[in-house]
């Protein structure tokens, strides 16, 4: 960086108290908004506008909200009602028009309402008859001054006792004075190539448009910025990852292998066996394999997984296996067992509720390296849990993981493979944007033979049909699952809840046995319910979302959600997983009284849509990124402007735009990208901190 830019830079890393006005109260104040500095001030954008241009009364429409300007022409009018709710009206004359003003509950104006004074209005205006029902007014000395709330005003979100009226004033200020240092960032040939406002000119529009074509000006350019500054700063992560980071070289006995494939109790699919060969080679390359793997349920990833860790262990080395719930780490424990069964393979089981000695021997297992795979929950990144050799991790629904405890895990080996796998299958401009440091793999392909959840949206009405047919499934030897929303009965939501439903059912159905589970109970208590459920001696097991991830009961054939409309598409399909995955026909029947038409459109989706990428994408399209997720420890980045959904467009030509850079060499000497070489430096330095 040269030195000018330097100086730049430091003008506007000045406190915000630099500003006149903003004493140190008001600095605390906005340090809750995370603004300490002239610079984090200005990047505080406005999440929308008010509109207090003055209009010419002639062309505004009825019920229009509009700011008019005139002079009080009568008498105001005070009338009290109700408990206290007061009316206050009076005449105004605004150019040839003469309107009536009314404001509600701030019986004080009557005092400030004098004949002949100026005042401004704001409100929806009652075109038929000349009545502005007034939001926000103000009094000027005459037309044309207080030219500091014309236009469009931003509106910020602010904390404490700050108001937005000062923010803008602030803003303002720092515009006028700092604007002029605010140094671009993008290079000139990007700028040029989508005509995009310079960061200066488009900070000065976004703050304050002078109407709503500047407004969206501004915000196109700070658009683009932002994906194409996370897109330059993942591609370069993923660069320097593949360049620098030593990953083990696994070598494993390809011919054992294949042996292990075909003594697997079915034919690999077509995908399975794609995925297979890129993780196997990430396996054998010296680099560590930072892999997503995404395929629908029941698409066999575990199998996949189990393939990986048999070659990994086949190498000499070690295997954890994360899964986010103890009902979910006690399953994949078991199929792998089942997997490894010809094999010399020393797989252990580590939950929260593995006994002490249990634990001890484990731990001891897996310092020693006597244990090759451990299965567990999040009791593996536990401090003192040490491995002698790990050399693969794989996490099941990995977006249930935050991204720290992920890195936790990571940090009990030296440089081992990850493969994060998830059910939730990402659409692209997701995946790309959340996950542009990882390489991804697709299974997208069920094994043959697998029959179509058979799925049905009813209405409450009909619940008696639904339990005959329950009835009918049961009484030829089934099972099922009952879906509802809530634990127990919540005087604010009219929604089914477990407890009643499950003491309905039983009352009902005297001749099954039905069974509980939710979050609340234990975890011993959950895993005997799941267990006797498994083993058929429950009928019928009515429970919250809690099986929704990865529960295999191929017996199971009757998938019924409860109060359907609650829950997210992706959701919905995820629990629909958990029936089909037996030789027997499955269904899975919504009950829902929608009273949107969202919600009837989202019942007719699940009843479509069988693929859970379609499902995904119409579900990202009805709720948007944030939702889609659940968590904000997804990774998912927070863009301030930039709208994963909307913007798609712009986040595809910034990923390539920032690709293309990255691996040009011109962009390691020329001057054009010092900016954003400085830019990586310092937010590489900051990951670097990140994972020590
Ligand atoms: P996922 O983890 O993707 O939900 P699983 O690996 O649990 O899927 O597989 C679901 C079921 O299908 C399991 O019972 C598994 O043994 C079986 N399975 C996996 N791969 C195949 C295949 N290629 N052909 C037939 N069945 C398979
Ligand atoms: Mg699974």
């Amino acid at each position: 960086m040269n030195k000018q830019d330097w100086t730049e830079k430091q003008v506007l890393k000045q406190p915000v108290t630099t500003l006149k006005g903003v004493g140190e109260a008001t600095a605390e104040d906005l340090s809750l908004l995370g603004i300490e500095t002239i610079e984090d001030l200005l990047f505080h954008f406005p999440y929308r506008y008010e509109d207090y241009r003055l209009r010419d009364l002639a062309e505004v429409g009825h019920e229009e909200t509009v700011t008019v300007e005139g002079t009080v022409h009568s008498e105001p009018l005070l009338r009290f009602y109700g408990r206290n709710k007061s009316r206050c009206s009076f005449k105004v004359l605004v150019d040839r028009y003469l309107i009536t003003a009314v404001i509600f509950n701030r019986p004080y104006v009557k005092r400030q309402v004098k004949v002949g004074r100026t005042i401004r209005l704001s409100g929806k205006m009652d075109k038929h008859r000349l009545q502005l029902t007034v939001q926000h007014y103000q009094w000027t000395n005459r037309a044309g001054q207080n030219e500091e709330d014309e236009g469009l005003l931003p509106v910020y979100s602010v904390t404490g006792k700050l108001k937005v009226a000062q923010f803008r004033k602030w803003i303002k200020a720092a515009l006028r004075d700092y604007a002029a240092f605010i140094p671009e960032i993008l290079p000139q040939s990007l700028l040029e190539r989508y005509k995009l406002l310079s960061r200066s000119a488009a900070l000065q529009q976004l703050h304050f448009p002078k109407d709503w074509q500047e407004g969206k000006q501004a915000k196109r350019r700070f658009v683009y910025e932002e994906f194409f500054l996370f897109q330059l700063k993942l591609q370069a992560l993923r660069k320097r990852h593949r360049e620098q980071v030593k990953g083990l070289a696994q070598h494993y006995d390809h011919q054992k292998v294949e042996r292990f494939i075909q003594s697997l109790p079915f034919k690999l699919t077509a995908a399975q066996h794609r995925a297979l060969e890129q993780i196997l080679d990430d396996l054998q390359a010296p680099y560590a394999m930072n892999r997503l793997l995404q395929g629908d349920v029941g698409s066999g990833k575990t199998a996949v997984a189990a393939i990986a860790l048999y070659a990994s262990v086949n190498a000499g080395y070690q295997g954890a296996f994360m899964v986010p719930t103890e009902i979910l780490a006690e399953q994949h424990y078991l199929s792998l067992k089942r997997f490894f069964a010809q094999d010399n393979i020393q797989l252990a089981l580590l939950t929260g509720s593995s006994s002490s000695t249990e634990r001890r021997e484990i731990l001891a297992g897996l310092q020693l390296g006597t244990i090759d795979v451990v299965v567990g929950t999040h009791a593996l990144i536990q401090e003192d849990v040490f491995f002698k050799n790990l050399g693969l991790i794989i996490t099941d629904e990995q977006h249930r993981f935050g991204v720290e405890q992920r890195r936790r895990l990571r940090r009990k080996g030296a440089a081992p493979d990850v493969l994060l796998m998830t059910a939730t299958p990402i659409p692209r401009t997701l995946a790309i944007t959340a996950f542009g440091d990882l390489d991804v793999t697709v299974i997208d392909e069920l094994p043959a033979g697998r029959k179509k959840v058979e799925t049905y949206w009813v209405r409450e009405e009909m619940l008696d049909r639904v339990f005959r047919f329950m009835q009918n499934q049961i009484d030829q030897g089934r099972q099922a699952y009952v879906v509802c929303p809530l634990i127990e009965e919540s005087d604010k939501l009219d929604v089914q809840n477990v407890l009643d439903f499950h003491a309905e059912l039983s009352q009902a159905f005297p001749q099954y046995r039905v069974g509980l589970l939710h979050g609340r109970l234990g975890s011993s208590e959950k895993e005997e319910t799941m267990r006797r459920f498994a083993a058929g001696e429950i009928h019928i097991l009515v429970t919250t979302t809690v099986v929704e991830v990865g529960v295999d009961v191929p017996n199971a054939t009757l998938m019924i959600i409860y109060d359907a409309e609650r829950f997210g598409l992706s959701q919905l399909h995820q629990l629909r997983g958990r029936v089909g995955r037996g030789e027997h026909q499955s269904y899975c029947i919504l009950i829902a009284n929608p009273k949107t038409e969202t919600g009837i459109q989202r019942m007719q989706i699940m009843r479509s849509t069988h693929d859970g990428f379609e499902v995904a994408k119409k579900d990202l399209a009805l709720r948007g990124p944030g939702d889609f997720f659940g968590t904000k420890q997804s990774g998912l980045p927070e863009f301030k402007v930039a709208d994963m959904i909307h913007d798609y467009r712009a986040l595809e030509v910034a990923r390539k735009d920032a690709a293309a850079l990255i691996n040009h060499p011109s962009f390691w000497e020329k001057e054009e990208y010092a900016p954003l070489r400085a830019y990586l430096e310092e937010q590489l330095r900051a990951e670097a901190k990140l994972l020590d």
